[in-house]
């Protein structure tokens, strides 16, 4: 297949500020330098995040979306993915009609920035959550009043309706994998929640590191995405999962464990991601949840990143491919 050695490559550019009180828009000149630095390595994608109602923001959504879309555009970039947040259920036997609201309202504010997809977790449930494991005990409190099944059933209908908004912008849904890290985003709930949905538009964003952290090859989830792949998020860890939380279930996620590495700094095997991509004829672009390189400027970062992805794939073309030891 011509084309997919060379897919696109998309990085991190931070667009919203947040205090721990409220978003705020990045400044212009911010902003700006970033987007510099993303063209200047020869990238033509990104990915940004920050869009969403569950906080308060200094600024309005809507406007911002559509500043963020026209300084990217100055400098011939394009959202590859927007990460947002939003519930995504209330207990079953509950009304609804809130989440699905939200869920309508972001993608009406990304639609703005226009990204290929919308990427969230999903497993997040409706209300104030203070922290991950904030998260994990309301999801246990409600299946423990509920099902799991019914937990899907609910979730399934609202993310629905949220697919069906964001394909009259052309946008995916991608949902993100997260291991134990969250509920619904391990390789037994996902899918059933992907497959219960049954949409076009809607699939998976698979992130490399909440795979490897848990001992889970990224390529098993390529392989379980399949078409449905619409956006990575990759990065390198050390596979510290099983060590680092023996107990089973839902596990709140440690910066020790999920290191956020560029790859190939961690023991993910990035040969056989590449291999995976290709059997699954993943077209890009291929996102990466990092903003360069450690301890180089910006730009440097990136032209290191791109640099060392390239390496590698060229390393294992036809002809020269790498064989394991
Ligand atoms: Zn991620």
């Amino acid at each position: 297949m011509p084309g997919t050695n060379e897919r696109d490559l998309a990085f991190l550019l931070d667009v919203i500020d947040w205090d721990g009180t409220a978003l705020s828009l990045k400044p212009d000149s911010e902003i700006r330098a970033q987007c510099k630095a993303h063209a200047d390595a020869g990238l033509t994608w990104v990915m940004t995040g920050g869009l969403h109602f569950e906080e308060p923001a200094t600024f309005d959504l809507v406007e911002g979306a559509r500043h963020i879309c026209r300084l990217l555009d100055e400098y011939g970039l394009r959202t590859a993915s927007h990460h947002t947040i939003v519930p995504v259920f209330a207990a079953p036997g509950e009304d609804q009609s809130a989440v699905q609201d939200v869920m309508r309202r972001v993608v009406a504010v990304c639609a703005e920035l226009g990204p290929r997809s919308l990427v969230f977790h999903p497993g997040r449930p409706a209300g104030r959550h203070e922290s991950g494991a904030g998260i994990n005990a309301t999801y246990e409190r409600i299946v423990a009043a509920s099902s799991v099944d019914a937990v899907i059933d609910v979730a399934r209908a609202n993310v629905r309706v949220m697919g069906r908004a964001a394909v009259e912008h052309d946008m995916f849904i991608a949902l993100e994998n997260l291991g134990r890290f969250e509920p619904l985003a391990d390789l037994d709930t996902l899918p059933r929640l992907v497959d219960a949905i049954d949409e076009p538009n809607v699939g998976y964003c698979i992130d490399s590191g909440h795979a490897h952290a848990f001992g889970t090859p990224v390529t098993e989830w390529l392989d379980v995405a399949g078409a449905r792949l619409f956006e990575t998020h990759f990065h390198d860890n050390h596979a510290g999962g099983k060590t680092a939380y023996p107990q089973e279930g839902l596990v709140e996620s440690a910066p020790s464990v999920d290191e956020h590495l560029p790859p190939g700094f961690g023991t993910i095997d990035w040969r056989d991601v590449i291999q995976g991509l290709d059997r699954i004829a993943f077209a890009g672009p291929v996102g990466f949840e990092l903003s360069g390189w450690p301890g180089m400027p910006l730009g440097e970062g990136l032209a290191h990143a791109v640099a060392w992805w390239r390496t590698l794939i060229r390393m294992g073309s036809p002809g020269q491919r790498l064989t394991k030891q």
